[in-house]
Formats: C-alpha cells, structure tokens, sequence
C-alpha cells in the first residue's frame, strides 16, 4: 500500500478556487480569507514589472511568476498544486517569521503505475509531486488535502509593527532596494525545498529515518571524509556527517556535470604565516583577474571613528598606511560595500573583510564605481592577519578547481554547529556564484533554477525530475 508521511498540518477550509493554470501545470491556490493575505486591499504602486494594484494582487503576481518559472523547466503529466498563504505569521518590530514551505507529503511503496511510469525506488521516501511525476497518476489520499506543496509567508512584513526596515520586494525583476526581501527569490526557494531539495522524513539532525526508509536524496548524499553515501550509512555516522563542514557532498550526476559551468575558479588568500584559504570574492566591484589575482601588503589600520575602529565603516585618517595597501577590516556595522568604498576613497588596492561570526564569508551588495576588489575570510584567519599585520599576502584563483567544490562535488551545507532547518538540505554558502538552494538568500540571485545559473534543476533531475 501507499505509505504517507505528513509533512505539515494545517485545518483550513479550501474556499478560493484556482487562480491561475499555466500549461506547465504548476497550480497556486489563494488559501487566504477575505481582506488579508493574497486578498489584502491595501492599494500598491506597480514596481518592478509587476502591474499589480494591490498589495494581495502584488503578492499574488510574484507567487504566480514562481509557480511559471518552475513549470517550464519540469516535465510532469500531473498538476503540481501549491496551496499558498500570505497572511500575517507572528512578527513584532525587530523579529519575525518569515514564512516556509515544503512538501504536503512524502510517499513510499505507491503500488499502482500509470502506463509509462517508472517504479519507485522500493521503501523509499519520494516528496508528492515527483512520486506522481514518477508513476504518473494522482496519488489521492482520503481526507486529506488534494495538494503537492504548502507556502506560507508573512504578509505582513515590512508593515508598521513586523520588521518595518525590511518588507517584502514584489517587483519581479530582483531589483530590491538592500532593506527590502526579494519575495520572488524566497518563494522560488521555498517551492524548490517543495519538489523535492530537501532530506525529506530523514532527520537532517539524528540521521534517523521514518520507518527506517531512506529518502531518494541518500544515495546523492556522500561524506568525502569517510567515502560512505548516507544511504549506507547508521544514523550515528548520517548525524556525525551532518557536521562535516565541506565534506558531506552531493553526487548526483547532473550536479556534478553542471559545475564547471556554473560555478566559479575557487580563490584563495595566502599569507605566510598565516597559512592559505578559501575566499569569497564579493558579488560587487572589480573579479579578481584570472592568474594575476591580487597581492600586496595587508595592513590594518584604525578607520576614523564610530562603533568599531576595526569595521572600516568611516573615513580614514589622512596619516592612515592605507593608500597603495590591501586593507583588512571586520564585518558589521556598516554594509561591505560602505567599507570597500572608504578604503577606496583612502587609496586601497583591495579589501579583506573578516566575518564577525563562525562560517565561510561571500561580501554581497551591488554599487558602481568600486574599482578594487574584495574578498570574505573567516573569522579566525581574520584574527590571524590582524595580529601579523602588515604582512604580505596573495589572492588568486585556482582554474583546476571550482569555488565550492571538494572532491570535484558540489558541497551541501553541513556547518559544525548543526543548523536546524538550515543544515543539509541546502547547498553551502561556499557556491560561488550563490545558487538559489543556499540557506540564505543573496542580493545577486537571479530567478533562474538551471544550469549555467544554478545548479537547483539538475539536482531536482538527479533524483528522478
Ligand atoms: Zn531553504
């Protein structure tokens, strides 16, 4: 029989109907009442693209796009239907929900088998909409709600009393201002873990399975430490990996063949005595040029003020060792972009920017008129050149290796600190450029799901799309 796992449990009645099906087949259902959510009346100014006249139509508009974007690029016989909600969540000024979504549920041993379906793995977990991709038919379950994935997001943000700094874009082209949450990115994300990026009934965390079944993720899933797929592996050693920063991997082919078009050359800082790293090349100003790269002194001079004299976010002294100099400064307070340009305005040649918080650091932002390159080090080696400065170093990219990369595989995200809902079942902020699976968003993302912009769909086509 067919085997259900329930993702997710809401009681609410479906009132609305479709709004909208495109040939694709990727369905959104209005799950809002009347006067909130997608219904919301509030008037809004079209922006971005996007002609829609209320705040609910806006919101709407940008779930529609995600659902269009999604549905030309999957082959599927059967309708994928999302029910979305846009309704307020809990949020106060400094804090809130920002909304999630996933698969309605997981499915396991369906018996029946629409001519020209493929069997499913057998006491294996698959998420709705690619089981009845699979094995073409609907797979209805009494009392249940006929969807394929569930999306709830705040619709409240950016309203007078829910983080009001920061509210949601709806324009459809990315073009958010740096306050502003591109809600078209996020929803495409969400819907993403919905078809199937994610462990799914695994315990990303324990590494425990429900009903001891694996997901059709495990056999992509491999530790490069230990050279196990998680499919083989005891809960203990699925949980040990899921801490194995840069070491647990994805191995599925079409991830795989699709890097070196994807993805970047990886950077690397070297200092002696500092030792080398890896870098994140900031996603504004000038790329590191291929085999010069950049080297000079590192210097660490005080900025001119403020919160911090180490975050660069102020004008250097005139007497400062800046000019003709890399420069290193800390993150925080101010944007990286801020503090690349006051080093630039004091005649930098380039910018290191220590994280202030554990993790591989990518400096996002966009402007113009930044004409020196900068790169994100940990916090750790941060410290490291902070205390043997001015010391000489070297950026450089390495062209037989791609920037996120081990063993020639992409990493998913498996931090020493287990991330609950973040870890695992996501690719590692390490991708450069990002791809849209990281579990955070970033300002250079550009609404595409595959190769050479991503690497979502051919992940999405490892495992069976
Ligand atoms: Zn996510």
């Amino acid at each position: 029989m067919t085997t259900r796992w329930l993702t997710a449990s809401l009681a609410l009645l479906l009132t609305a109907a479709p709004v909208a099906a495109q040939s694709a087949r990727v369905i959104v259902i209005n799950g809002d009442e009347p006067g909130i959510g997608f219904n919301d009346p509030t008037p809004a100014v079209p922006v971005g693209g996007n002609p829609g006249t209320t705040r609910g139509q806006q919101a709407l508009n940008v779930f529609q796009r995600a659902a269009d974007l999604w549905g030309r690029n999957l082959q599927t016989s059967q309708p994928v239907v999302v029910l979305a909600l846009f309704s307020p969540l809990a949020c106060t000024a400094t804090s809130g929900t920002l909304g999630a979504a996933g698969a309605w549920n997981y499915f396991a041993n369906v018996p029946a088998l629409k001519q020209g379906g493929t069997a499913l793995t057998p006491d294996t977990w698959y998420p709705a909409a690619l089981a009845e991709k699979l094995t073409r038919q609907d797979i209805v379950v009494p009392d249940d709600l006929p969807i394929e994935l569930i999306a709830f997001f705040n619709g409240d943000l950016g309203k007078p009393g829910c983080l009001e700094n920061s509210g949601w874009y709806f324009g459809l082209d990315n073009q958010q201002a740096s306050n502003q949450t591109d809600l078209l990115g996020v929803v495409l994300h969400e819907f993403g873990h919905g078809l199937g990026v994610s462990v799914g009934p695994t315990s990303a965390s324990s590494g425990n399975r429900a009903l001891g079944w694996p997901s059709v993720w495990e056999q992509y899933m491999s530790d490069v430490t230990t050279g196990k797929r998680w499919l083989d592996m005891t809960s203990a050693e699925r949980a040990a990996s899921a801490r194995n920063n840069w070491n647990l991997v994805w191995t599925g082919a079409k991830v795989t063949n699709s890097i070196s078009s994807t993805l970047e050359f990886l950077a690397t800082i070297e200092a002696d005595p500092v030792g080398t790293q890896e870098v994140g090349a900031a996603t504004y100003g000038p790329s590191l040029a291929r085999g010069l790269g950049l080297r000079g002194v590192l210097v660490a001079p005080d900025d001119g003020g403020g919160v911090s004299l180490q975050d660069g976010c102020e004008p250097y002294p005139a007497a400062s060792s800046v000019a003709g100099n890399i420069v290193l400064v800390n993150r925080g307070t101010c944007s990286f972009v801020v503090k690349t340009a006051q080093a630039q305005a004091a005649g930098a040649i380039g910018v290191v920017i220590a994280n202030n918080a554990p993790g591989f650091l990518s400096p996002g932002g966009s402007a113009s008129g930044i004409a020196i390159p900068t790169v994100g080090v940990t916090q750790a080696y941060g410290a490291a050149l902070r205390a043997a400065a001015p010391l000489d170093v070297r950026v450089q990219l390495d062209s037989s290796v791609r920037q996120g990369t081990t063993a020639g595989f992409a990493r998913l995200y498996a931090p020493t600190t287990f991330a609950q809902g973040s870890s695992v079942s996501h690719f590692d902020t390490s991708l450069t450029p990002s791809v849209l699976m990281e579990p955070f968003i970033t300002p250079d993302l550009v609404s595409k799901v595959r190769n050479p912009f991503d690497l979502t769909l051919p992940l999405l086509k490892d495992i069976g799309w």
